[in-house]
């Protein structure tokens, strides 16, 4: 499948910069409008986190509502644009680049609680803080992300990330800077192996696992010694991407570039003084796909059969799912496919399924694709016009289709706009017409260079 069966797009650079233009830096990909008059309430409303999701929540319920109290709960003064991250890990942005201070996104009259949260008591509609003060709401939006659990591979830790040949692009920024330095190591060495890992759960960014193993050929390649260097990515699953051609496209391209692929091992343990891996073969039985029932509990490694490898560099991605306080709450899904690790909302309203009051974005709801900035973009509307709806007791008007966007890179200078939805087996939801979602292209690469972080802050702002 490495010939491409399809007529490409057909787009010269100076009419690519016209769309681009007139786009008003397209990325995230796509404009919507916010024309709505405000609504009278007295409501207390309280944003759980003020990453993506829930700053773009502040920031259109306060222009949305009048009168209403609401609070953002957000211990960090700085923002971080994490879909960055892959750049800086490759050697290609700075990590500054990729910083930003909240109070530039924070909009006035808002109660910004620098704290965390630490729990939920959803029936009788309080948040607890880390300082163990309560916050009482009548309406509250979930935002808080996902959580990295490094801890469940026996012996890792995000701090070892930079050292003994460890790199994790999803730890932190500094992790990503840290992991850039643990590749320039690896090919300063001249040779070796490197293997490229995936988690048994969902993950943000499901491309960026993907867009390390590529940017990284890419520089083994530039490096003239391509061959002296074995590279291995190792699946939990038989698939490595939710969206059937890309996942199909991905497979025949790391063969074409020598990727050895082993599918249904998941890294379950580092020994990073001896630079050693331990894989545990989980098997057809526990497939992997983006809504799978893998849970925690069950990454049992008794009786399973074990790979031990060595290793020059490693990508370790770890399991993620919502953050502890959420799990130890009434909020979170009670069964099937995210039980007991995500928020349990309808993934189409994005309300809770059992506390009407509550609704969710981004990372942390449980829907089986979903986990980007992209999303977060396609959400935003559709949380604000139904909590307005549902603060007036009306029928909720908005659904979420489940589009997500990738660019996914398939290596230094070349990118596909991966943008697809829940329906028709993730079929393909793209914006422009004059982007292939099959081609790879300068283009794309030079949206996710350029232009998608002016439109990620629009997003931010409430404006996109
Ligand atoms: C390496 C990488 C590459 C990516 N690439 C892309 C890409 O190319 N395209 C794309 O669209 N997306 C990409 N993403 C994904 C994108 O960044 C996330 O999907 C998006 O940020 C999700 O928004 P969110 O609001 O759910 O979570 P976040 O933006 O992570 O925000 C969560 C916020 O909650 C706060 N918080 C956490 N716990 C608590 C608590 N207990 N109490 C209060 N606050 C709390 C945190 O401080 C944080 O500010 C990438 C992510 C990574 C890591």
């Amino acid at each position: 499948m490495s010939e491409q069966d399809h007529e490409p797009s057909r787009l010269n650079r100076r009419q690519f910069l016209k769309y681009g233009a007139g786009a008003g830096a397209a990325g995230l990909l796509y404009s919507s409008g916010l024309q709505a008059r405000a609504l009278a309430t007295k409501s207390r409303i309280v944003i759980l986190g003020g990453g993506a999701g829930g700053m773009a929540m502040a920031n259109r319920l306060s222009r949305r509502l009048d009168g209403a109290r609401i609070s953002l709960v957000e211990p960090r003064e700085v923002h971080h644009y994490q879909p960055g991250w892959t750049l800086v890990a490759s050697g290609v942005w700075n990590p500054e680049k990729t910083m930003r201070p909240n109070s530039r996104f924070v909009p006035n009259g808002i109660n910004w609680i620098r704290q965390l949260a630490a729990g939920i008591d959803a029936a009788n509609r309080k948040v607890e803080l880390e300082d163990g003060s309560q916050l009482d709401y009548d309406y509250l939006i979930v935002a808080t992300g996902l959580q990295l659990n490094y801890q469940l591979i026996d012996g890792m830790s995000p701090d070892l990330v930079g050292s003994h040949g460890i790199g994790s692009v999803y730890a932190s920024i500094e992790g990503a800077t840290r992991t850039r330095d643990a590749i320039d190591a690896w090919i300063a060495q001249g040779s070796g192996k490197g293997i490229f890992t995936a988690a048994p759960t969902p993950v943000k960014c499901a491309g960026a696992p993907l867009k390390m193993t590529f940017t990284t050929l890419s520089r083994l390649e530039a490096s003239g010694r391509r061959e002296a260097f074995q590279v291995e990515y190792m699946a939990p699953g038989d698939a490595l991407f939710t969206q059937p051609y890309i996942n199909d496209f991905v497979k025949q391209r790391f063969d074409d570039q020598g990727v050895t692929r082993r599918h249904h091992y998941r890294l379950s343990a580092i020994d990073p003084q001896a630079r050693k891996a331990e894989f545990t073969f989980v098997g057809p039985d526990s497939e992997f796909t983006s809504h799978h029932e893998l849970r925690e509990a069950e990454f049992s490694r008794e009786g399973e059969r074990k790979v031990v490898t060595g290793y020059d560099f490693i990508h370790v991605v770890p399991p993620m799912s919502a953050p502890d306080y959420l799990k130890s709450s009434d909020l979170i899904a009670q069964d099937g496919p995210f039980r007991g690790e995500w928020l349990d909302v309808d993934m189409h309203t994005l309300q809770h399924n059992r506390y009407p009051e509550v609704f969710g974005i981004g990372d942390v709801i449980g829907a089986p694709i979903n986990k980007t900035a992209a999303s977060v973009k396609a959400q935003a509307p559709v949380v604000e016009a139904n909590l307005i709806a549902q603060l007036q007791g009306q029928t909720l008007p908005r659904r979420h289709n489940g589009y997500t966007s990738c660019p996914m890179i398939t290596g230094i200078g070349k990118a596909m706009l991966v943008e697809f939805g829940y329906d028709n087996d993730f079929a393909f939801l793209p914006s422009f017409p004059f982007i292939d979602p099959r081609d790879e292209s300068w283009v794309t690469w030079v949206m996710k260079d350029r232009m998608l972080q002016p439109a990620y802050y629009a997003v931010l702002e409430g404006r996109a």
